[in-house]
């Protein structure tokens, strides 16, 4: 099967109130990870690349090992740039091989983020390419995204923003944030056995939204779960992650099951693959063939991406 646009996968994740889940890739062990998790439950896949994957992994190394999952698995596969932030690159993107891309002019003034996502979408539709936009913007650190400060969506500017530009998807800021270090533990409670408990999601701007633009699909960022035995497990194998903190799955799924089509899942991969290095490294101390530890972390991959499309993505069999 041939790469395929968000449109059709969005259409259907609406209408079945699931999501698709929207995944991070920047080496083979990665890529096939995820797309095997994917295979094994029959569910619909974002691959997306960052700019800084673009520099780590070369654009055409990237474009070819998700065509070799294509013919793997012959599942209903999106490629897409994540956080584009000029015209140019996006326009790399299209002009090579993606078949979605962002243009995130969040950091602009409003005017300036619909000229800019209003002249990639011009592009990008004249190749059957499908374009996400952003509205506010999410704390936090992501390759080379970072800012300090989230603003939440305003959601009386989104039914002008989905329209001028015309975008086929946008990402909105509600509270979710980029990273493994979500939250500053002042801005958490703490629940009866000392967890960080991170602050509530905006789901009344969420509704606000889906009130204002019925039926066109929502992405969430910086929604991993920053699972805490994977964050315990790399510190006993000598990490140093210090208050580490993501969003609960279950907020998740229920945004999940909205008009939330796309949910971004990053850090959580960082973390397990991590952390399943550290652990062979460290139990295995003779061992120094990388196929015998990037092979157990890759198995670990497989299955956190499964337990995600299953428990909170909610696209197992949709493909
Ligand atoms: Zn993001």
């Amino acid at each position: 099967m041939p790469l395929v646009t968000t449109t059709e996968m969005f259409r259907k994740a609406y209408e079945g109130g699931y999501a698709i889940g929207a995944f991070n890739v920047n080496n083979m062990e990665i890529i096939q990870g995820i797309t095997e998790a994917g295979k094994e439950l029959n569910s619909p896949l974002i691959l997306q690349v960052s700019a800084g994957a673009r520099k780590y992994a070369n654009h055409t190394y990237l474009v070819k090992l998700v065509e070799a999952a294509l013919l793997e698995t012959d599942l209903p596969i999106a490629l897409h740039l994540d956080h584009g932030d000029t015209f140019e690159l996006c326009k790399d993107c299209i002009d090579n091989g993606f078949s979605s891309v962002m243009i995130d002019g969040s950091h602009h003034s409003y005017d300036d983020n619909v000229a800019l996502t209003k002249k990639v979408v011009e592009y990008a539709h004249k190749y059957d390419v499908s374009v996400e936009g952003e509205l506010g913007v999410l704390a936090g650190v992501e390759d080379e995204v970072s800012s300090e400060h989230s603003h939440y969506t305003k959601p009386e500017e989104v039914e002008d923003f989905v329209k001028k530009p015309g975008v086929d998807s946008l990402a909105i800021s509600i509270g979710t944030s980029h990273g493994a270090n979500k939250f500053p533990p002042a801005q958490c409670t703490r629940n009866a056995d000392g967890i960080l408990i991170p602050p509530m999601l905006r789901f009344d701007i969420l509704e606000e939204i889906e009130k204002r633009i019925p039926g066109f699909p929502i992405v969430l960022h910086g929604s991993s779960s920053v699972p805490q035995d994977q964050v315990a497990m790399i510190n006993k194998y000598g990490g140093s992650l210090k208050d580490a903190i993501g969003i609960p799955e279950e907020w998740l799924r229920k945004a999940a099951k909205s008009a939330v089509c796309k949910i971004n899942i990053d850090s959580d991969g960082r973390l397990a693959m991590t952390a399943a290095i550290r652990k062979t490294l460290a139990e295995k101390p003779g061992e120094f063939d990388p196929r015998k530890y990037l092979g157990p972390a890759r198995d670990v991959l497989k299955e956190l991406y499964k337990h995600k499309n299953i428990n909170v993505l909610g696209s197992a069999n949709q493909a």
